[in-house]
């Protein structure tokens, strides 16, 4: 197979910048410097330098360090140049690395070459892209812990107790006809369920892992002022929206994220939900339609004085136009007009809408609302064992949930083992295309695609 290109990206951020950082990676690294420096720098020392054209004229003057493969971020031969951050100066020496033969990196293609050569899987190269991406430093934690390898070794464990388990059966299938021992199966069982807790266990954390990374979609929703804006405003402690009291001001969508102690909470506030009285009005209120029944909770604000206990249904039409299956908190609001005090009343069962009572223009009430919110997403707070996840792990996890369950209840019902191992073997792969051992290449592609450049 032909040694693979030499690849080259600017790994800082685009932009001015006091330093900006090249990285260079591939079997032509060694000659590539001494063209470049001079001569090779020695392996990772950072040793200052020019870094020079064709005609040996300096182009900038900064720090090299060279990563001789295998170790290096890539596996292979890596040099980084920590130049001077400026948008032109950073052009012309990646055009000097081209024209010493080095092609463009892809985006992710670092990464890619990393796990190709063993020294990251999948999981801890999404956490690498997880970790630039944070949000919220709780996030950021979660990342490198997913990056350090929390996560893979925990799957990894699984999957060694699951072959544990595949060798007790397997052995009997495959020597059906010899005079061995039928599998234990209390020991069977015993195992399989030890399995099914961790792997629930892991589920839990990677769930919150995720909510973390992707935060937690609120749709704000109600009649025109009940006083969606002003709760808006209240809980990103700034003023956003344009807050009036004229009905229908917030024709178009907003978005605001907020930082939950940890939780990056993704808020939109809505067009009020109230016949159009115009085309533009008449978008808003579609977009908003759209926009709940993608949300992870939407909070209906309902102004106190109208309806104290119960929204109106005359009052409140829209309320029969709330997705059924998005979980529904009742914010009502304006108690201050009431003069009533903060208080907030959980549902008769946990799907019923908890109603929180608070005054959007004074704050009363408001801390109540963000406790509600945290708890409701199941969020334990920034300093929880959590490691950074992506939908895509979910998917994996829930599959190999299914088919640990599937084993289960065949190891309790039938009498054929080969089934049941089956059943293991298809929850290992599912916990495998977290790690990249089971991914297929199109996948990895898509996965290595969404990084950055330089990445
Ligand atoms: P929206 O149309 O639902 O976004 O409502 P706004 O946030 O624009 O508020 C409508 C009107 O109600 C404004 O005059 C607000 O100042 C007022 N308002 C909002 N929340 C409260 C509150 O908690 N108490 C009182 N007294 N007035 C409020």
């Amino acid at each position: 197979m032909p040694a693979p290109d030499t690849i080259v990206a600017i790994a800082s951020a685009g932009g001015r910048g006091a330093v900006g950082v090249i990285r260079v990676s591939g079997a032509d690294v060694p000659r590539i410097a001494r063209e470049l420096l001079g001569a090779l720098p020695a392996p990772r020392h950072a040793t200052l330098g020019s870094f020079r054209d064709a005609a040996g004229l300096p182009l900038d003057q900064g720090l090299a360090l060279y990563f001789p493969g295998p170790a290096s971020f890539t596996g292979e031969h890596v040099l980084e140049l920590h130049g001077h951050g400026g948008v032109v100066v950073l052009d012309v020496l990646l055009r000097r690395l081209l024209e010493l033969g080095c092609r463009l990196a892809r985006p992710g293609e670092f990464s890619e070459r990393a796990f190709c050569h063993g020294k990251l899987d999948i999981a801890q190269a999404e956490a690498v892209a997880d970790l630039i991406d944070a949000g919220t430093a709780a996030a950021a934690r979660a990342a490198v812990r997913s990056l350090r390898g929390e996560f893979s070794a925990h799957i990894t464990a699984l999957q060694a107790a699951l072959t544990e388990l595949r060798t007790q059966v397997e052995a009997h299938i495959d020597f059906s006809d010899e005079d061995l021992a039928l599998p234990d199966r209390p020991a069977l069982s015993a195992g399989l369920t030890r399995i099914q807790q961790t792997c629930a266990a892991v589920s839990a954390a990677a769930r919150e892992g995720a909510l973390l990374r992707d935060g937690l979609h609120v749709v704000i929703a109600g009649r025109p002022n009940a006083g969606k804006s002003s709760l808006l405003n209240r809980l990103a402690g700034e003023e956003v929206a344009i807050v009036s009291d004229l009905p229908g001001t917030t024709r178009d969508l907003l978005r605001q994220r907020l930082d939950l102690d940890g939780l990056t909470v993704n808020l939109t506030d809505t067009a009020g939900l109230r016949p159009a009285a115009d085309r533009i009005e008449e978008e808003g209120i579609r977009r908003a339609a759209a926009e709940m029944r993608r949300a992870d909770r939407i909070l209906c604000v309902i102004d106190a004085q109208e309806s104290p206990e119960q929204p109106g249904a005359s009052a409140n039409p829209w309320l029969a136009e709330l997705p059924p299956d998005v979980p529904v908190t009742w914010v009502f609001n304006k108690i201050d007009l009431l003069g009533l005090a903060p208080r907030m009343q959980p549902g008769p069962t946990p799907q019923a809408p908890t109603r929180v009572y608070l005054s959007a223009r004074t704050g009363a009430g408001v801390d109540g609302l963000k406790r509600h919110l945290r708890e409701s997403a199941g969020y334990r707070g920034a300093e929880a064992d959590v490691f950074s996840a992506r939908r895509r792990h979910l998917d994996a996890l829930a599959s190999a949930r299914e088919h640990l369950q599937a084993a289960a209840t065949l190891l309790a019902a039938a009498r054929e083992f080969d089934l049941f191992a089956e059943e293991l073997r298809l929850a290992q792969r599912a916990l495998g295309e977290i790690t990249g051992e089971f991914t297929s290449e199109d996948l990895l592609g898509r996965i290595f695609a969404s990084f950055c450049i330089g990445k």
